[in-house]
């Protein structure tokens, strides 16, 4: 007899109890077949994690069977294995069928914790491949799977990372690299252009079956409303315009928000060229191949909120009248949008109530950032822990650590002064702030110089720096002296580091 699910210990992989939900829709959703997987795989990473949420004995990790399974070479028991379809718009434009085209669900299983799908990234082509060879970079992989996990560690809706592994096979980017393998875990990797293409091909009965599919696994409450998928809209909605305030409270910047990689389950999908904001630019371009700066940091929520309208479009035919799609729409993103982001920025500046005028300080405080650029995260970071009133005598000295990463002291000061004026409207000891302060202004981010030294490193076959990174960024707001350097100012060699749409 089975355990039972609740405190299940963690298990060998043969043990994942595959049940593929998705795999259960008809044949049109999706092609079935076997990844290709990679020859001689080695592991490059592995998450505890993301381990325990599927019931993975981290000892798996050192099995050959971890390797092979994960870099898609043997299927484990259960599994049924697929690669997905779906369209969309990219930079604004139709671009039509896309699909998984070097991603293989391997399948989904269920848990204590809820429903989990695994899918391998870069474990060879498929039907949607498009002339592309299947493939992914030990480069983006290793972004991907530590962006994945800071994003968790951030507390923000994302999908996450079980491994790398990674081989010596020879993919042609702008230069040959070589080749890995990422096990991607969410409960659903449906994005918005999976809605697209049915509605694009006027193919209502498949739209119906897809949006139902959603709507029972894993919104149900939506069942119960007068128009299910109105509510659904209105829940996804809801959920991007959260999303959104929590990229731009840490300053992340996605650099690929095309509706197919914009889940329908409000997480961060597809990592690619993303960012994280240094020297604050709220028109920062963090994508080299995205010219015209249609996804800039600033730009973001309006280009969800337009990802949202193409899945009103999307669903219209389910939903039956456009003002009731529209009006799922702007009821419910804006307004998420902009309670959370008040409740992240007034965390982060440590109010302990939020007052009226708030959103015209935090604009200002924007406008400011913008003027004197300083790096977003030490900004927050140093300002958590300055006290709440200053003997104005020694003012310059207590504030040194945030005045110093200004060239004009006065204007930090003023803003300073500003800052106090508003933090006295809501008194608040210092000691009960600055922990609410320091919960919420990360000091740890995945930089891209970061990234880029541990990437150098695996591709020298040292993996250690992607471990170190791990360990580090799943607590990002502890200190941890023995990642301090983690939390500095990109050097100077990290100056010129481009990340595009190449992975
Ligand atoms: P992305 O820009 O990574 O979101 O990818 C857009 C589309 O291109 C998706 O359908 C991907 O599956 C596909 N794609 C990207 N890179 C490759 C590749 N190397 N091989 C096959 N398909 C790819
Ligand atoms: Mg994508």
């Amino acid at each position: 007899m089975n355990a039972p699910e609740t405190g299940r210990p963690a298990g060998r992989l043969e043990q994942l109890e595959f049940d593929n939900s998705f795999a259960a829709l008809p044949g049109e959703f999706y092609t079935r077949l076997a990844p290709l997987g990679l020859p001689h795989p080695y592991l490059v990473a592995a998450s505890t994690d993301v381990a325990a949420l599927l019931g993975i004995d981290p000892g798996e990790f050192q099995r050959p069977e971890f390797c092979e399974i994960f870099a898609g070479n043997r299927l484990p028991p259960g599994s049924d294995a697929l690669a997905a379809v779906y369209s969309g718009h990219q930079f604004g434009i139709w671009a039509g069928q896309l699909g998984d085209g070097r991603a293989h669900l391997l399948g989904g299983l269920r848990n204590a914790g809820g429903h989990w799908e695994i899918q391998l990234k870069g474990a060879g082509r498929t039907p949607y491949s498009r002339g592309a060879d299947g493939r992914a970079v030990l480069r983006s992989s290793i972004r991907e799977f530590l962006c994945s996990e800071a994003m968790a560690g951030l507390g923000i809706p994302t999908t996450r990372a079980l491994s790398i592994v990674g081989a010596d096979l020879p993919v042609r980017r702008e230069s040959i690299e070589t080749a890995a393998v990422v096990a991607r875990v969410a409960p659903s990797f449906i994005r918005f252009g999976s809605f697209e293409h049915w509605s694009s091909r006027d193919r209502k009965a498949e739209l119906r079956q897809l949006a139902d599919y959603v709507i029972d696994t894993f919104r149900p409450q939506c069942r119960e409303a007068a128009n299910p998928y109105a509510a659904l809209l209105a829940d996804v909605a809801h959920r991007t315009g959260e999303l959104m305030a929590h990229w731009m409270a840490v300053g992340f910047m996605h650099g690929v928000m095309n509706t197919d990689n914009m889940s329908i389950l409000g997480l961060t999908l597809d990592y690619g060229p993303f960012g994280f904001m240094e020297a604050f630019d709220a028109g920062h371009i963090c994508n080299h191949s995205d010219t015209h700066g249609r996804y800039t940091f600033r730009n973001q929520p309006h280009v969800a909120q337009w990802n949202l309208y193409r899945l009103a479009d999307a669903l219209l035919p389910l939903i039956g009248k456009p003002t009731l799609a529209q009006g799922a729409v702007d009821e419910h993103f804006g307004p998420a949008f902009e309670a959370r982001f008040e409740q992240l920025m007034c965390a982060k500046l440590g109010f302990r109530a939020a007052l009226d005028d708030d959103e015209a300080f935090i604009g200002e405080t924007f406008g400011f950032l913008q003027q004197h650029r300083p790096d977003f995260t030490q900004f927050f970071r140093a300002l958590s822990k300055l006290p709440a009133t200053v003997d104005p005598e020694k003012q310059a000295k207590t504030d040194a650590p945030l005045r110093d990463m200004f060239v004009d002291r006065a204007a930090c000061d003023a803003w300073l002064a500003n800052w106090r004026a508003r933090l006295a409207q809501t008194p608040w000891e210092d000691d009960a702030r600055q922990a609410v302060m320091l919960a919420a202004n990360p000091k740890y981010v995945l930089r891209n110089w970061l990234a880029e030294v541990a990437i150098r490193k695996a591709q020298d076959k040292d993996f250690s720096e992607i471990e170190r990174l791990l360990a580090c960024l799943r607590r990002p707001c502890d200190e941890q002296s023995e990642f301090e350097q983690y939390a500095a100012l990109p050097p100077d060699w990290a100056n010129g580091l481009e990340v595009s749409c190449s992975s």
